[in-house]
């Protein structure tokens, strides 16, 4: 990170939490920083200017100044409010399930990826306020994150063997980060076995397209709700299980699975 002492950046504010008496205590995303924390002075008090300024999941163009142990917001300016996801709950749910996966996804002041990171991020937040499907902006979202982090689940070769993978009904290994072909699943010891989903041929199918089609493309696509939810199992035993291995946490997927 640069050692300017002021600067200033466009920020998402991924997370929040009271901080002293009346400051608040922002995680924000930044286009050159990556993740950042920082102090907003008064944010807790109704009358200070400021406070409508630092919403959660908002962007807004900061001015932050390097403290002698903290980053302060000396000064926000809301430039995308998106409002719709502090005000209706399934909105609400997704959002805070999309910045709680790249938070946990990575570390902070690592500037590598994040400009696309941000990009990606600002244009998921403003899908979720649109008509889209909600569920497909989550996928979306997250075979697109998994590329920029390097954990792209391999669709198209089995895990396994390396073998192409031909259209019909497969497994998906979590531990392996992809298919496998039904021989190779049949070959495998036990516990590794037993850790493989099922994923139909049109789950595959979904999948790819999810991977490597524009949004354009992938927000027509007409998918049942069986086809959702296995996608969605899916996606989410892969993130789970490449949580555990890399941050040994993964109270917030088991909350939302809960919350379902
Ligand atoms: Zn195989």
């Amino acid at each position: 990170m640069g050692q300017e002492r002021t600067f200033r950046s466009d920020a998402i504010i991924l997370s929040r939490m009271d901080f002293g008496e009346a400051d608040r205590l922002l995680t924000l995303f930044t286009p050159r920083y990556g993740k950042l924390r920082a102090i907003a002075k008064g944010a807790r008090k109704p009358t200070t200017r400021k406070s409508g300024h630092v919403e959660l999941y908002a962007r807004s163009d900061m001015l932050l100044h390097r403290g002698r142990d903290l980053l302060i917001i000396s000064q926000a300016e809301m430039t995308e409010p998106y409002l719709r996801l502090r005000e209706e709950l399934p909105r609400t749910a997704y959002a805070s399930y999309v910045v709680e996966l790249l938070d946990r996804f990575t570390t902070d002041e690592d500037g590598a990826e994040s400009a696309a990171l941000f990009a990606l991020l600002d244009v998921t937040l403003r899908r979720l306020c649109g008509e889209a499907d909600l569920r497909v902006a989550a996928r979306f979202y997250e075979l697109r994150l998994l590329d920029a982090v390097g954990f792209r689940p391999e669709l198209t070769r089995c895990v396994i063997g390396g073998e192409e993978i031909i259209a019909r009904d497969q497994a998906f290994s979590p531990v392996e980060g992809g298919v496998v072909c039904p021989d190779c699943a049949a070959a495998l010891p036990d516990p590794a076995r037993q850790r493989t989903v099922a994923i139909s041929q049109r789950g595959l199918h979904a999948l790819r397209a999810f991977q490597r089609e524009p949004w354009e493309r992938v927000s027509a696509l007409q998918l049942s709700g069986l086809l959702h939810a296995e996608i969605e199992r899916v996606m989410l035993g892969y993130l789970v299980t490449l949580l555990e291995k890399r941050l040994q946490s993964v109270d917030f997927i088991r909350r939302l699975r809960a919350e379902e």
